[in-house]
Parts: structure tokens; C-alpha cells; sequence
């Protein structure tokens, strides 16, 4: 016998409301409170939905005053009853409560999700539990939804979805470091002194996990023109910031016949349709982030939807930093990176809004960036935003062959190993262009969560891979 046949989700009840005669919820123990007046008010959360459902139980039932008193936070239950209009619980109907069961009990010393304010860092230590509180509940909610929402985008404008390789034999682009992949035994060869032997491991060579899809989905945009990835990547960054993390979630499309410009569109409509997305699809979740995390989420992303997104190219931006006021901790000078300080002084401070940056030096981007007549820039572009800074990263490709060879060169990569990627120019090239948006923090954007380590379930940092 099916045991949710009769269930109703909470977020069911709160569509129908009482007009459903009879039914049976199930979920966890969020508050007690018993009255004077011999009622006992349980409120149970499911998961389906933001809102608790309030469970109204009459103390001196005879067959529920026993369960009432093992009702603490945490423990599971089902219950029967009849769905009535609430007199005093925060939702429109509460349950009267005819029958109760315990699924599982939780005791009330050990379980570590309190009622009191936890911090996140307390909550980091329960990756495991803390989906259990309406913050962690609503991001997981918001993470599907823009997940949704990404698939959506794609699919409408006619976009492939590509699944690309997680072990990969491309060191890419020298993006940060890359996790190598083994089957040798470490401690053995340790032991024996002698240099590692990859002709006798898995693959034959060394590989290791993919640092971004890109590579891999231009072969699929120069076969069927518009394609995304989206999946995870690992890169071995020895950075501890609240932005970074070894395993994140990427998304990658790629553009046959399209340049920069064209490329430039597609990420100011796609950050465009994800923001109104999660205003649409996730207004609760929204409500609830504007109220205790971030006072600005919905205006900020009201008006990212809205308003035109500036363009400046990194030198003008190298220009306006060097002759501002502002104290920075690194300074600026131009063939040098931005960091997160210059990229949010320039989207907090001088445009309030997105920024899309263009024409970096070569010398700070991967080598397959198409390179500008000056010689001394790339076609790249980055999306800034306030609060989290570089969110998104693209560029035209260089699609001359002999350009492209050389730069592999430049940058000591072998042309050997990029073969197969030369030969997507040697064949039939065409301009093409692309970028990758991590998808962490577009969740650290749209919520305003601090760190990022909180919008991902399980985070992976250095020194971090426990549950
Ligand atoms: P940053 O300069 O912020 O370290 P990057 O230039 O190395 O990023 P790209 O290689 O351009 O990043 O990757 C594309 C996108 O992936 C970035 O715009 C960012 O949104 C995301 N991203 C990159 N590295 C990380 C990371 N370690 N953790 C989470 N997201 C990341
Ligand atoms: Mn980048």
C-alpha cells in the first residue's frame, strides 16, 4: 500500500484551501505551542513550499495527549484531519487534527537546528541538516528554479544542450589549476622514489577534471550553431574568498556566426530573463531574502531587467580607477587584472548597475580569445555586477588559424594536444563566440547571500570536502 497516496503536499493545502474535505499531511516539526485553553499548535514544514502548515490538536484527546508531549523540532510526523480557516495561524487554513503518528523521533538535546538565530558558519558544520531552516529551504528551492529557468532560456531561442566531459585530458586554459584524475597508487609510488608512470594509469596520460566545457562545446557550435553546457567544474585555486569554490556549477553557450557584440546580447537578455524569473517564479523565497538577508534584492533585480546594461572597454575602466579618490587595497594599473574591489567600486559606485567590460589585454586572457588589430587586446568581455563583481567571462574566439597556433605557442601550451581544436578552425571555421557564467553566483546575486559557500548544498573549499 502506497503510503503518500492520500497526501497532500503543504504547498497543495495552501492552493486549495479548505475546500479539500479530508486529508493527511506529512513533515517536520518546526514550533510547539500549547494554550491554556488545552490546545497544543504544531507547526510542520514539508519542503514543498516556504510556509509551514499550523496543526491544531486538542490536549485532552485521550488519543493524542501522549504523542503531544514528544513533539519536539525535528521529529517526523503524519497527521489526518480537517483543513478549517485559521483563526490565529500565520497561513489562511490550519488542520484540525484528528489522528497523529510519529515517523521518526529527534531529540530535543541532540538536534542541532535550533528556534534561536544560528549563523551560517554554526549551520556550515550541518551541510546535512541545514536544509531543515527556511534559508537554506528557499535557496534550494531558488537553485532549482533558476536551473529551470536556465533550460527555459536555451530551449525557447533554440539552443542544444551539450553534455561535455568531466575528465578531460585538456589542461583548457589555464584557468586556475586543474584537479589531476589517477588510478597509480600514491603511497606505493611515494615509497619507490620513482617518477609517476602514466602510460600505466587509466587513461594512459595524465587528465583531470574539467575546468569549463568550452572547448569541448565549440566542437558542438561549429556542428549545430547555437549549444550550452551546463554542468559542474573543478579548479584547485588555492583561494579562500567568498566567491570561489574547487566545485562549482557552469553554464557555457556557445555561438556559431556570432561575434562579440552578438555575445554581449545574449548575456544582458540572459541575466535579464533569469532575474525576472526568480521575481516570478520564487515571489515568496524573493520576499524572504529582501526581509533577512539582503534589503535591496527585489529593486536591484527590478531594475537589472529593466535598464540597459553600461559597456566600457577595461581600458576606459583602468582610466576611471586610476583617477578616483577611492583607497583601494590592490592598485590598478592597465595590462593588470581587476579585482573584486575595482569591479565592484565600478558597478556599486559609478554605474549602480551592470557593467559589461571589453577588449582586455591578451596577456591576462586565455589563448583562444580572438585577438584585436592593435594586437595588444582580445575580444573578451566580462559581466560585472554590484556585490558579487565579475559574474560572467566570454569572448569572440580566434578563429585564424595561424593566429591561433601561435598564441598556443605563446603561452607554452602544445599545439599537439589542441590538435582536434586547431582543426575546428582547419575545417569549415567560422566566427564564433561564447561565455560562461558560474551558476553560484548568479545564486549568490539574486539572493544577496554573503558567501558562496551557502548557496551551493555541499561546499567544496580547500581543506573542505566533508559532507
Ligand atoms: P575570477 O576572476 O572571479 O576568479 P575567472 O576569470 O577565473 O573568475 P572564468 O574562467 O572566466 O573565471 O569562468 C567563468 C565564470 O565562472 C566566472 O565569471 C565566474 O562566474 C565563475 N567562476 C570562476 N571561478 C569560480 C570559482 N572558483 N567558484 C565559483 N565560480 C567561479
Ligand atoms: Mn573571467
Amino acid at each position: 500500500m502506497s503510503i503518500r497516496k492520500n497526501r497532500l503536499k503543504i504547498s497543495e493545502i495552501l492552493q486549495k484551501g479548505t475546500t479539500v474535505p479530508a486529508t493527511q499531511v506529512m513533515g517536520w516539526v518546526r514550533t510547539k505551542r500549547e494554550s491554556k485553553a488545552g490546545l497544543a499548535f504544531v507547526e510542520i514544514n514539508d519542503g514543498s513550499c516556504f510556509e509551514n502548515l499550523q496543526l491544531v490538536l486538542t490536549m485532552a484527546d485521550a488519543g493524542l495527549t501522549d504523542i503531544i508531549s514528544q513533539l519536539y523540532p525535528g521529529t517526523s510526523l503524519q497527521a489526518a484531519g480537517k483543513l478549517v480557516t485559521s483563526q490565529g495561524g500565520r497561513q489562511a487554513v490550519e488542520m484540525q487534527v484528528e489522528s497523529i503518528e510519529i515517523l521518526g523521533s529527534a531529540d530535543p538535546h541532540a538536534y542541532p537546528i535550533g528556534k534561536q538565530k544560528m549563523s551560517y558558519e554554526y549551520l556550515r558544520e550541518y551541510t546535512h541538516l541545514r536544509p531543515r531552516t527556511n534559508t537554506f529551504g528557499a535557496l534550494a528551492r531558488l537553485r532549482d528554479m533558476m536551473a529551470q529557468s536556465i533550460h527555459e532560456f536555451f530551449h525557447q531561442r533554440g539552443f542544444i544542450w551539450v553534455h561535455t566531459p568531466i575528465i578531460t585530458a585538456n589542461d583548457c586554459e589555464g584557468a586556475g589549476k586543474a584537479f589531476q584524475v589517477t588510478t597509480l597508487d600514491l603511497a606505493k609510488l611515494a615509497a619507490s622514489g620513482k617518477a609517476p608512470d602514466f602510460e600505466k594509469d587509466f587513461f594512459g596520460e595524465p587528465v583531470n577534471l574539467t575546468v569549463s566545457g568550452q572547448l569541448e562545446g565549440e566542437a558542438y557550435a561549429l556542428s549545430l550553431g547555437d549549444i550550452y553546457t551546463f554542468g559542474p567544474t573543478f579548479r584547485a585555486e588555492n583561494s579562500n574568498t567568498s566567491r570561489h569554490l574547487a566545485e562549482f556549477w557552469m553554464v557555457e553557450p556557445e555561438m556559431a556566426f556570432a561575434d562579440l557584440e552578438d555575445d554581449m546580447e545574449l548575456a544582458e537578455a540572459f541575466l535579464k530573463h533569469l532575474c525576472r524569473a526568480a521575481l516570478e517564479k520564487c515571489p515568496r523565497e524573493m520576499e524572504f531574502f529582501r526581509e533577512r538577508v539582503e534589503p535591496n534584492a527585489i529593486a536591484r533585480l527590478e531594475e537589472i531587467a529593466s535598464k540597459p546594461f553600461v559597456r566600457l572597454s577595461y581600458t576606459e575602466a583602468v582610466e576611471r580607477l586610476k583617477s578616483s579618490d577611492e583607497k583601494f587595497q590592490y592598485p590598478v594599473e592597465w595590462g593588470s587584472d581587476l579585482q573584486s574591489e575595482h569591479e565592484r567600486w565600478l558597478t556599486e559606485k559609478v554605474f549602480q548597475g551592470p557593467v559589461i567590460l571589453t577588449d582586455y589585454p591578451k596577456a591576462i586572457k586565455a589563448f583562444y580569445m580572438k585577438v584585436n588589430d592593435d594586437n595588444r587586446t582580445v575580444r573578451a568581455m566580462d559581466v560585472l555586477v554590484p556585490h558579487i563583481g565579475e559574474i560572467i567571462g566570454g569572448a569572440q574566439r580566434e578563429d585564424r588559424l595561424d593566429v591561433l597556433t601561435s598564441r598556443i605557442q605563446e603561452m607554452g601550451l602544445s599545439p599537439e594536444s589542441l590538435k582536434w581544436y586547431l582543426d575546428l578552425r582547419r575545417f569549415g571555421g567560422v566566427p564564433h563566440a561564447g561565455f560562461g557564467l558560474g551558476f553560484e553566483r548568479l545564486i549568490q546575486f539574486v539572493s544577496g547571500m554573503g558567501n558562496i559557500r551557502d548557496v551551493i548544498p555541499f561546499p567544496r573549499t580547500p581543506g573542505h570536502a566533508g559532507i
